[in-house]
């Protein structure tokens, strides 16, 4: 046989590696929850290519992971009847980071100072394969791709370097992977079956593949969990944990959901759905590859992992998607574009924003913090989606001039417009206190005109992308010259008093245009000042000013 070659890693996974080798003991667990999830992985991706090749599927059975422990000789093993890996595949699975979400944190790593908080943090993102380094001081994968007869082994000690040989027949599973970690001094707690049980229960529960746990060799196999997919079941039969646990399980993140939503689709096209919006954000959210990553199944049978159903606005909700409608053997391309696929990824976004909007009716705290974690995406939907603005609508909120914090519909600000208040006006920023003190709304307080205070990026765009609310044009108080004299001053204002002398007036007006020369568009006597001196505005036509700010960052 060809003698084994001996490769390195890549710089990123070598950084990866020493995170691993200083990782804080409380988050070792999460090892077994990524080669469970591999294996499982595996597992449906085999049984969907076997599909289209019905002798894989027959030669593989009923998908299964096993785990093993064996004390005396100090091995942990994960045991699949997956897809199986050939020798390139081995290199670029395990010899390079695969993951975009081991990437997100790895780049979150390299904008946050010291290693410490990556320890702190391992536990919270799905990390991969290489997770196992906390636990074992050397590890071997033997493999078979589905359809071939060879089998390979990779080796390594997570030192930096790996190899990869050609494996004896018997030194592999007939079909798939097993995984055999040589567990290291500190790691004795998972020889002991009713820990590793407890860690499986905890972090893989809801997976839908079968696990079995074979306690010591030559034990017979006792079965962890059923692999019954969670969202065939009825609703009354799960339990909020057992929702949770799934909900680890398909996002890699491991915060409480902050909505669930699990519904089966009856009429013209049946489907199930379970979705779920996080509790905190995931790292990528502002990753211009990030897309609304939703789990295709056919009864039950895996299609795709990362199909786009939902539109950019929703992309932090996590969901799966089970029809019997669609055709077994579509290919992913043939999914992402069939038509049909479409209209259930319409009518799902639909569902999702009633949901959210239920959430902001009648629960509003918890509603709160979904808008802190994701208004500025949801608000993105308002720029890019014209058809679901008014959906979107209902569910944003907006601090203003009358709320320190954004709990405002659009609903309430039209319903409280001042008399003869003709428009929605706003001030854009980028922190919302700030914009509370700011001088150009003075003469919105004594005529006691709600202004709201928008302080995300994308809110400079689709001010000016949505004409208006139920009738009222949206107008920024730093553009061009608000007219508010028709409406009535609060009780106890009184109007500013028209300057003393016009000439003086005049003449400061020509010192200053002269001094400030074209820096300045334009210096005009403002009416709209009680307390300041002088504010900046933009002209009537042009772009607003944060809007031309946020442009002239972007170079444009
Ligand atoms: P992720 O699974 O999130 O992509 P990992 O680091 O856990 O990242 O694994 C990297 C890759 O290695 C996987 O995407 C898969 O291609 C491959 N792999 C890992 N374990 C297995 C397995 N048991 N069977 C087949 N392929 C595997």
């Amino acid at each position: 046989a060809a003698p084994a070659s001996s490769h390195g890693f890549t710089a990123d996974v070598a950084r990866l590696l020493q995170l691993m080798a200083h990782s804080v003991y409380s988050e070792r667990d999460v090892f077994l929850r990524e080669l469970v999830a591999n294996a499982a992985d595996a597992c449906e991706k085999l049984r969907h290519e076997a599909l289209s090749d019905g002798a894989l599927a027959e030669k593989a059975g009923a998908p299964l992971v096993t785990i093993a422990l064996d004390k005396e000789k100090r091995l942990l093993t994960v045991t699949d009847n997956g897809v199986g890996m050939d020798r390139d595949e081995l290199v670029s699975a395990l010899g390079t980071i695969a993951n975009s979400g081991t990437r997100a944190f790895l780049d979150k790593l390299g904008s946050e100072k010291g290693e410490n908080l990556g320890q702190s943090l391992i536990g919270q993102f799905g990390v991969g394969f290489y997770s196992v380094f906390m636990v074992a001081d050397k590890v071997e994968v033997a493999t078979r791709r589905a359809g071939s007869e060879q089998a390979w082994l990779w080796t390594s000690e997570g030192k930096g370097t790996y190899t990869i040989e050609a494996a004896a027949s018997e030194d592999a599973p007939a079909v798939g992977t097993r995984v055999t970690l040589h567990l290291n001094a500190e790691s004795d707690e998972f020889l002991e079956s009713w820990r590793v049980e407890r860690v499986l229960k905890e972090h893989s529960g809801a997976i839908a593949i079968p696990i079995d746990l074979l306690g010591a060799p030559g034990e017979e196999p006792r079965r962890i969990t059923d692999g019954q997919a969670l969202w065939t079941k009825p609703k009354s039969e799960i339990t909020p944990e057992e929702y949770t646990d799934f909900y680890h399980q398909l996002s890699g993140q491991f915060d409480e959901p902050a909505l669930t939503i699990h519904w089966r689709a009856e009429g013209r096209t049946e489907y199930t759905v379970l979705a779920f919006i996080p509790g905190a954000r995931p790292l990528d959210l502002f990753d211009p590859l990030r897309r609304s990553r939703a789990k295709l199944y056919v009864r039950r049978v895996l299609i795709s992992k990362e199909i786009d159903l939902l539109p950019a606005w929703l992309r932090f909700v996590r969901l799966v998607v089970d029809s019997a409608d669609i055709p077994l053997n579509v290919s992913r391309e043939m999914a992402q574009n069939s038509p049909l696929i479409a209209q259930i990824g319409k009518a799902i976004t639909t569902r999702i924003a009633q949901e959210i909007s239920k959430l902001a009716e009648n629960e509003p705290e918890k509603f709160a913090q979904v808008w802190k974690n994701f208004g500025a995406v949801l608000k993105e939907g308002l720029h890019e989606d014209p058809s679901r603005r008014d959906e979107i609508f209902k569910i944003a909120r907006f601090a203003s001039t009358n709320a320190p914090e954004p709990t405002r519909t659009l609903k309430d600000y039209v319903a409280d417009l001042r008399e003869n208040q003709t428009a929605v006006y706003y001030l854009l920023g980028d922190d919302r206190k700030r914009l509370a003190s700011s001088p150009q709304l003075e003469e919105f307080r004594a005529r006691g005109v709600e202004v709201l205070l928008l302080d995300d990026p994308v809110d400079a765009f689709w001010v000016t992308s949505c004409v208006g609310y139920d009738g009222k044009p949206f107008k920024s108080v730093t553009q061009g010259a608000a007219d508010l004299s028709q409406v009535p001053l609060k009780e106890g204002e009184t109007a500013p008093e028209a300057p003393e002398s016009a000439g003086e007036v005049a003449a400061l007006v020509t010192r200053l245009k002269e001094t400030l020369k074209e820096h300045v568009e334009d210096v005009r006597l403002s009416t709209r000042l009680r307390d300041s001196a002088v504010c900046l505005i933009a002209p009537e036509h042009g772009l607003d000013r944060r809007l031309a700010k946020l442009l002239a960052e972007h170079g444009e």
